[in-house]
């Protein structure tokens, strides 16, 4: 499971402004409006999810590899 409380820093697909979001608010709410270009970005977030929880697992498997590593 991943911490729904993580702010991450969401760049605007249309002028790369980023946007600082809780991954709880964009489960709720996808859609919100970007302050420099006005444009409504819509987030498919549970396509985005997945790919974070991708990386999370990836990073924790990372991990353990050098956990590994150091234990040798
Ligand atoms: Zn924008």
């Amino acid at each position: 499971m991943i911490n729904k409380n993580v702010e991450l820093d969401i760049p605007c697909p249309e002028c790369g402004y980023k946007r600082r979001l809780k991954i709880k608010e964009l489960e709720t709410n996808p859609k919100y409006v970007c302050r420099n270009c006005k444009k409504t970005v819509n987030l498919d977030s549970s396509k985005f999810v997945k790919d974070l929880e991708a990386t999370f697992e990836n990073t924790k498997s990372e991990l353990r590899k050098a956990i590994k590593k150091l234990n040798k």
